[in-house]
């Protein structure tokens, strides 16, 4: 067993790189892991399962049984690989030059890593608040794993003041993000010679008009007071149809069309106000006359993920603690979604700050350098003293 703080940290990413939870695949593995290693510290656990009994949630408390206290947050998922394009297994942990590869090395085990790493010594400290960690399935496809964490924490006992989401950051501190809203609405009509288009209805005509109004919505958010002055590249609310799909021939009227879209809300109001015009765009301009021709027409908006952004707040205690540890005074925004907004709705302050480059997460030979893993560990010490100290 190796006996510095870095070289358990890196025996600890091997470990965790060798589970993988690509994922579609599930995490209970690296999750019963984490248990024994959290449980063997004393931990308090609580393991949720998703509905699929194939994904869990961890969430685990070291130190007094006191509300406050920090939690350090990692999603357990890892996107996909392609190993044609790897140079090395990527559920391998292998070093080259002070650079570690394999799949999540970076987004985001090698955090996950630091924290397993010095948790022993934080349990060996007379700590004052507890520290939680969360451990998280299903990040990559729309937080999914978070959103039940958060829902459980909302209506439990369990109440943490400050969060970091260890996202690879640099170790910068980010203290906002946009939100990431996705969706499908798909255009249900009828079909019927293209010589007489009144006597059908055309899924991709309608698909159309609500295109065109959600453009119409994207150039008045681009206008909106709130959009000046925010530091978000671009400062608005975003809008955008990524696909769509629909039809089957030039002289046959369209039956189906599927348009999927998505917004980058600076502001949940935005989210909402725009959902709001299109739901009655839809009732009041479009059903009527897709139902006047044909009964069984409708309009249905299927909803992907709805990640919430993370809100810049004049007052930010994980903001003041986190700066203090790295000397980042100059916090940043990011254009990259986390589960931070759902954390921050719980009432607590966030910040996302971990190891790695964001450019490296989901690339084929994704690593982490020894230098970050490193500053995370310094990060990750620094916090003993605001961790012993009284609330
Ligand atoms: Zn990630």
């Amino acid at each position: 067993m190796s006996n510095t703080l870095f070289d358990e940290t890196v025996a600890i990413l091997e470990r965790l790189i060798a589970f993988p939870t690509v994922s579609s695949d599930g995490n209970l593995a690296l999750i019963t892991y984490a248990a024994k290693v959290l449980s063997d510290l004393g931990a308090r656990l609580t393991i949720s399962n998703d509905i699929s009994g194939q994904k869990a949630n961890l969430f685990a408390s070291i130190g007094p049984d006191v509300p406050g206290g920090i939690v350090l947050s990692g999603h357990t998922d890892v996107v996909p690989v392609d190993p044609s394009e790897w140079t090395s297994d990527p559920f391998e942990l292998r070093e080259a030059d002070g650079l570690y590869y394999g799949r999540g090395t970076c987004d985001m085990k090698g955090f996950i890593a630091a924290v397993l790493a010095i948790l022993p010594d934080y349990a060996k400290l007379d700590l004052a608040r507890p520290v939680h960690i969360a451990l998280t399935y299903d990040e990559e496809v729309g937080c999914l794993g978070a959103r039940q964490l958060a829902d459980e924490l909302r209506q439990g006992d369990v109440k943490p003041s400050v969060c970091i989401i260890g996202e690879p950051t640099m170790m910068r501190v980010i203290e906002g993000h946009k939100g990431c809203y996705e969706y499908t609405t798909c255009f249900h009509g009828t079909d019927g010679h293209g010589s007489e288009p009144d006597k059908g209805v055309n899924a991709i005509h309608y698909a159309a008009k609500f295109m065109n109004r959600l453009l119409v919505l994207g150039e008045e958010l681009k206008k909106a007071p709130h959009a000046a002055g925010n530091r978000f590249s671009p400062p608005w609310t975003t809008v955008q149809v990524g696909r769509i799909e629909g039809g089957s021939a030039r002289n046959v009227i369209a039956r189906r069309c599927e348009v999927e879209w998505e917004m980058r809300p600076v502001r949940p109001e935005d989210g909402d106000w725009v959902k709001a015009e299109l739901e009655q765009f839809c009732r009041e301009e479009l059903l009527p006359g897709m139902q006047a021709v044909f009964e069984e027409a409708d309009i249905t908006t299927e909803i992907i993920g709805e990640v919430e952004g993370l809100q810049v707040a004049d007052r930010n205690e994980a903001r003041d603690i986190v700066t203090a540890l790295t000397g980042d005074r100059l916090c940043d925004v990011v254009a990259f979604g986390t589960e931070a907004g759902l954390f921050q709705s719980l009432g607590m302050s966030v910040v996302v700050c971990g190891p790695g480059s964001i450019s490296q997460a989901h690339q084929p030979d994704e690593f982490i350098s020894g230098e970050q893993l490193q500053a995370c560990l310094n990060m990750l010490e620094g916090l003993k003293s605001y961790l012993v100290k009284a609330a």
